[in-house]
């Protein structure tokens, strides 16, 4: 799999404006933000998408959704909310292949997605 910003700014090697990590998650602002919060959730555990965690534990993902929750705790969105998002393939839009979620927030989200 070929390298990624986000293995980069995992690794330290480009700078990210990172609001939470901890062993097993980086947390760090959208660089285009589409909400007045847009933070990403990336797992230090390289894969490509959702599709490819049937190949690892379980857990991985236990941890991402762990992390998405306290980096929203941090960020102080849980009273008003907020959406997740992970965008998986090419109908989705996914344009880094390094699974991530996306935390949105900061106004009232319409639905369904456009
Ligand atoms: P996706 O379309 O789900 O693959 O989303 C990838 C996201 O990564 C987009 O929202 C981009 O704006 C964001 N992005 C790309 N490069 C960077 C970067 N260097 N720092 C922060 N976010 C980035």
């Amino acid at each position: 799999m070929e390298e990624t910003i986000f293995d980069k700014i995992i690794a330290g090697d480009t700078q990210a404006d990172i609001v939470f990590q901890n062993d097993h998650v980086v947390a760090f602002r959208d660089i285009n933000p589409q909400a007045p919060v847009h933070v990403l959730v990336v797992p230090r555990t390289r894969m490509k998408s959702i599709a490819e965690s049937t190949s690892h534990s379980p857990e991985v993902m236990g941890h991402i959704i762990h992390g998405i929750a306290e980096t929203a705790r941090t960020l102080e969105l849980e009273e008003n909310g907020y959406r997740v998002v992970f965008n998986t393939g090419r109908d989705a839009m996914q344009t880094v292949p390094y699974i991530h979620a996306h935390i949105l927030a900061g106004r009232k989200l319409g639905w369904p997605p456009g």
